[in-house]
């Protein structure tokens, strides 16, 4: 992104030492080598400590949450609710406005639903800042991932509001010219902070201020941000944020929705049932305030611990100092990629302003089998159209290959990966 943090990067030795904490990064792969694993993206690793917090709530404090009045029920109620408070202390929020999601897909779909049911008369006057129609629009961009894109399509279905989006340059940043499908009749804007194709950054502070003009509320998908650079909501001043766990060192099966307290308050919830109420006669219900408003049903409690284990192990290296050290890593891949003939990036090939989130074509051979023939190598990269068919098309391809780093990553498994790139066309083709 910016190399002036250089001298804040993790240094060599720093980066061993938080290698040595991954059990799976010891393993080796197809040809006996240990596997490089470039596919952060679709799933970080988990450092042990991660592992173990899961385990030890298991063994020693599980009990249902906000029920017992039994010690290990208190235990697990505390350790539930002291999860959401680092979670929210991780990207500078108020416990109170993070709701736990089973990943970031639902979190998104929350808001859809939300603004669905907000239009359908639930949720009262309070509920009507959310609710749209005829003549009223959402925006989002041809950059986003099918899970910041699909909710906000199938909520303009269900409700006659239309549907625009940003485009694009060339290399897949969002066009700043295109700012002005934002029009006054936009409800709201749903975008991605990075690519999850491309690794660009988006310009937020621009997408913000249009949407502001026009009374406009912002969502941010964070998947791809989170794990990689400082994640300050306030900053970034928008008005609901997703994140995922998985993609962040912690547990599957667990996102949040973090929204700004008064919103939320005005929200009508999605699902409904055990967890959630004031009080419930047979003709009707009162709802709890949030987040437990938006919190049915059990919950995943083991994994709220091991994701908060897994910021705890992030806030003690620093966010910025993994940016710092993902630059020059991320540098490494475009170079790396750029020097094998016949391979174009999809995205921006400089290193400003972009993560190391790098999709790339192979002349000639199809994406499947360049991911084949680099694991082969024991090199792990994602193929397929990463859940971003738009994007793709944007870029006329069908699909790709990407290579996603992480704070473990070496230079080492760059160049690794590098030569083993450029061995591809040799292997299938014979150029
Ligand atoms: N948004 C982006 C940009 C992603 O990359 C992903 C996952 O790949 C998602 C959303 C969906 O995340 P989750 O798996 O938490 O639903």
């Amino acid at each position: 992104m910016t190399n002036d943090r250089s001298t804040m990067a993790l240094t060599t030795a720093e980066v061993e030492q938080l290698r040595a904490q991954f059990p799976i990064l010891g393993r080796l792969g197809r040809d006996g080598r240990p596997i490089v694993y470039l596919d952060a993206s679709a799933t970080s690793q988990k450092p042990q400590r991660v592992i173990d917090a899961e385990a030890d709530f298991y063994s020693h404090h599980n009990a249902a949450v906000n029920r017992g009045t039994h010690m290990l029920g208190d235990e697990s109620t505390e350790a539930f609710e002291q999860a959401r408070s680092v979670v929210a202390g991780f990207v500078n929020a108020q416990p109170q406005e993070v709701v736990w999601t089973k990943n970031a897909t639902e979190a998104i779909n929350l808001v859809a639903y939300a603004m669905s049911n907000a239009s359908a008369g639930m949720g009262g006057a309070e509920a009507k800042r959310f609710a749209v129609g005829p003549g009223d629009r959402i925006v989002a961009t041809r950059a986003e991932h099918h899970a910041n894109l699909l909710p906000w399509q199938e909520l303009c279905k269900r409700t006659g509001a239309e549907f625009a989006y940003l485009d694009l340059e060339p290399d897949g940043r969002i066009d700043l010219n295109t700012l002005d499908v934002i029009t006054p009749n936009t409800k709201l804007v749903a975008f991605t902070h990075v690519s999850n194709v491309t690794g660009a950054v988006s310009p937020v502070e621009q997408v913000v201020q249009a949407a502001r003009e026009v009374g406009a509320l912002v969502l941010l998908d964070t998947c791809q941000s989170s794990a990689h650079m400082p994640v300050d909501v306030q900053k970034l001043g928008v008005d609901f944020a997703v994140f995922s766990s998985h993609k962040m060192l912690g547990p599957t099966g667990i996102g949040a929705l973090w929204g700004r307290y008064e919103l939320l308050d005005a929200m009508p919830p999605v699902l409904v049932g055990g967890s959630v109420i004031g009080h419930v006669t047979m003709e009707d219900t009162i709802y709890l305030p949030p987040p437990t408003r938006f919190e049915a049903g059990s919950q995943p409690v083991a994994q709220a611990v091991g994701w908060a284990e897994a910021l705890r192990f992030l806030g003690e290296i620093g966010m910025d100092r993994i940016a710092a050290y993902e630059d020059q890593i991320t540098s490494e891949m475009i170079k790396v990629i750029s020097e094998v003939d016949g391979v174009r990036i999809l995205g921006p090939a400089d290193t400003t302003g972009r993560i190391g989130v790098v999709a790339f074509e192979v002349e000639g051979i199809h994406p499947h089998d360049v991911g084949q023939y680099l694991d082969s190598e024991s090199v792990a990269v994602r193929v397929g159209h990463h859940c971003a068919i738009p994007l793709h098309t944007f870029f006329n391809v069908r699909s790709s290959n990407r290579a996603s780093a992480s704070v473990t990553t070496t230079l080492d498994e760059v160049h690794r990966f590098g030569e083993a790139l450029s061995r591809v066309r040799g292997f299938f083709g014979g150029f």
